[in-house]
């Protein structure tokens, strides 16, 4: 390590200095590219311009000249549309290199070489007319996590484009015996956004191997603004991802649906070999007393989002996205790496292109951090994020068993004491007075101010789908009990306060054969079965059913924490296991005036006592939907054995 070179990047003289907030990157032009690279603590630094993205040839040098705040700067006349290029920066003290652009707005194949790119050429017919479609409150999301290969990998996909940006864009696909795949699914389904597992490209594919069958989740970080090459029907040019990643977003709009990004800025794939460490040392990184990468990720390194620079770098990157592609909303890996300040600081900015835009993540770490707990954004601070959500693991682990015990069950498959726990994430994490903290798994106070705070779900891409969670805590239960299981668990989610979240497939039973972490392992246990969908088809339609009747019912959705404390009141029960409450729609006019949700988690059917009236049935253990069916119901509710029931006073 050449330490005795570096400055004290945290000292404030070093910020005031060195802050740079000028344009960065190749800002294309017809007639001339202007490059400019951010690192002050390089003597030197060259432009290296490429014909390809990745072949070895003699590369066109041209110096850079140091400009204010740590910039260097070269200008080249012609047209450079297509070119690829690097910089090579000389460190003191440090042997030569030569990297990618932090700035790439396109690659050469493997994100080495980045690409000089008229961003005009890459739009798809009618991007200009592209538009987010119509959205409300945060809550009002219902968000479907999927990973764009896994849409359409398995061979009765019924997609042209297996695996890729184009695959997931199609339309009118068809698997085994007929059902909807790919988008027209997610439509059918009816949730409102696709959060889509890492696109950004990432750096454990070769991308010059497309047919070679390999596999990533894509947690591992290369080129930030640039979407992910092995998702391209071409990787070689540049342009093709780009185009083809804008016409999957297109075709997500033009069919009702947003489109929310994971982004991954906690922490990079390479560490000392980033882009980052090769313009400048240190200076993205925490680090350790002793020069080592501090690990909070626990992917070898953390990305420092309070150092000025990192925190420009993260507003123009998701700026770049939601305006150059049209992202609506995007989902923070290990978000409480990040500080609460630089959070703020990106809603700040999103809200000038469009306040609409969806803001949560992982209120986690992956490691010990040296950023102060009072400055991270993990779940307890979650109250002083401006509208940036968390996921709730009280939630995830309370509805079903906790994900680092398999053979734990939660609330709905036996589990005992777990009333609290999901009461706590009906009422979304806001303060409710009928829920005992001293009873809450994990939580022992409510954390979020509002609820938008919470984003409520069972399972997620991480640890086993809630299937194969339910076939080893309930191993001695019948399949059709672990069907009403899991059936009632997403009936918890979509019936709870807050944001509501589905792992993909889980509306049809997914299985990753028992795998838990699945993040390289192949596309046969990662991939939507489609086969399952026909098999379990009463299972998506009640799913479906479910997610219709949230979307229908705004008293499920309720914007603020005082409006869930003034609507929301739980009703007496026969016993353990059950949970039974009132929501009062009034005040959000929902057509249904007030509703009944009554959860029975035991494997006999119970009594309520209902409010007086008469109740319309909305759901039960056979059917969900937004409008009532069936014989309305007075004075009691006899709920099935580990079912939900939903019921309406007005029809
Ligand atoms: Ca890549």
């Amino acid at each position: 390590m050449a330490r005795k070179t570096q400055p004290d990047f945290d000292a404030p003289a070093f910020e005031r200095t060195f802050f740079y907030d000028g344009p960065l990157g190749a800002d294309w032009a017809p007639e001339r590219t202007v490059f400019r690279v951010w690192s002050p603590t390089a003597t030197a630094m060259e432009l290296r311009l490429y014909r390809t993205g990745h072949r070895a040839e003699k590369p066109v040098v041209k110096p850079m000249a140091p400009g204010r705040g740590g910039v260097w700067e070269v200008e080249v006349s012609g047209n450079l549309d297509g070119k690829y290029y690097t910089y090579a920066p000389v460190l003191p003290g440090r042997p030569a290199t030569e990297t990618a652009d932090p700035y790439a707005r396109a690659t050469g194949a493997n994100g080495q070489r980045a690409m000089v790119l008229d961003l005009g050429r890459t739009q798809p017919r009618g991007w200009d007319k592209d538009c987010r479609p119509a959205f409300g409150n945060p809550t009002d999301a219902v968000i479907y996590e999927l990973h764009v290969r896994d849409a359409t990998m398995h061979p009765r996909s019924g997609a042209k484009n297996k695996g890729r940006f184009l695959g997931l864009a199609e339309r009118g696909t068809r698997g085994p015996g007929g059902v909807k795949t790919g988008l027209d699914h997610l439509v059918e389904l009816g949730v409102t956004h696709v959060h889509l597992l890492p696109v950004a490209d990432y750096a454990t594919i070769d991308e010059l191997k497309p047919r070679a069958n390999q596999y990533n989740w894509g947690y591992d970080p290369q080129n930030y603004n640039v979407p992910e090459g092995s998702y391209a029907t071409n990787a070689r040019d540049g342009a093709a991802r780009v185009r083809e990643f804008k016409t999957l977003v297109q075709s997500m709009h033009k069919a009702g649906l947003r489109v929310v990004m994971d982004v991954v800025y906690n922490h990079t794939y390479h560490a000392g070999d980033s882009c980052f460490s090769r313009l400048v040392p240190g200076y993205y990184y925490r680090m350790k007393p002793d020069g080592a990468f501090s690990n909070g990720s626990g992917c070898g390194n953390e990305t420092a989002s309070e150092r000025a620079m990192f925190t420009r770098y993260m507003i123009d990157s998701l700026v770049y996205w939601a305006t150059e592609y049209h992202i609506d909303g995007f989902r923070f890996d290990l978000m409480g790496l990040h500080d609460l300040e630089t959070m703020n600081l990106i809603r700040a900015a999103l809200d000038e292109i469009d306040p609409s835009i969806l803001l949560y993540g992982e209120g986690w770490t992956g490691g010990d951090s040296p950023l102060p707990e009072a400055r991270r954004a993990v779940k307890v601070n979650a109250a002083q994020l401006d509208r940036i959500g968390v996921f709730s693991d009280d939630m995830r682990d309370g509805v079903k068993g906790a994900v680092w015990d398999a053979v734990r069950p939660g609330f709905v498959n036996g589990g005992e004491g777990y009333e609290d726990t999901v009461k706590f994430g009906v009422a979304a994490a806001c303060r409710h007075g009928s829920v005992r903290y001293s009873k809450v798994h994990y939580s022992r106070r409510p954390w979020a101010k509002e609820p938008h705070h919470c984003v409520n779900y069972a399972s997620a891409h991480d640890n086993h789908t809630l299937w194969d969670k339910l076939a080893l805590a309930n191993a001695r239960d019948s399949e059709a009990d672990r069907i009403r299981m899991q059936k009632l668990a997403l009936g918890v989610v979509l019936t709870s306060q807050g944001i509501a979240f589905l792992h993909a497939g889980s509306e049809f039973l997914r299985t990753k054969h028992g795998e838990e972490n699945s993040y390289k392992s192949p596309d046969r246990i990662n991939w939507m079965d489609w086969g399952r969908k026909a098999e379990h088809k009463s299972v998506f339609t009640y799913v479906k059913g479910l997610v219709a009747l949230r979307r229908a019912h705004p008293a499920f959705r309720l914007p603020a924490a005082k409006q869930i404390r003034d609507a929301l009141a739980f009703l007496p029960v026969p016993g353990p296991s059950v949970i039974a409450f009132v929501l009062d729609g009034r005040s959000v006019r929902d057509p249904a005036g007030r509703l009944v949700v009554i959860y029975n988690a035991r494997r006999e059917a119970v009594e309520v006592d209902l409010p007086r009236g008469r109740w319309h049935v909305l759901a039960n253990a056979n059917r969900a939907g937004a409008k009532p069916a069936g014989k309305p119901l007075e004075k009691t509710a006899r709920v099935a054995p580990l079912s939900l029931l939903v019921l309406a006073a007005k029809a």
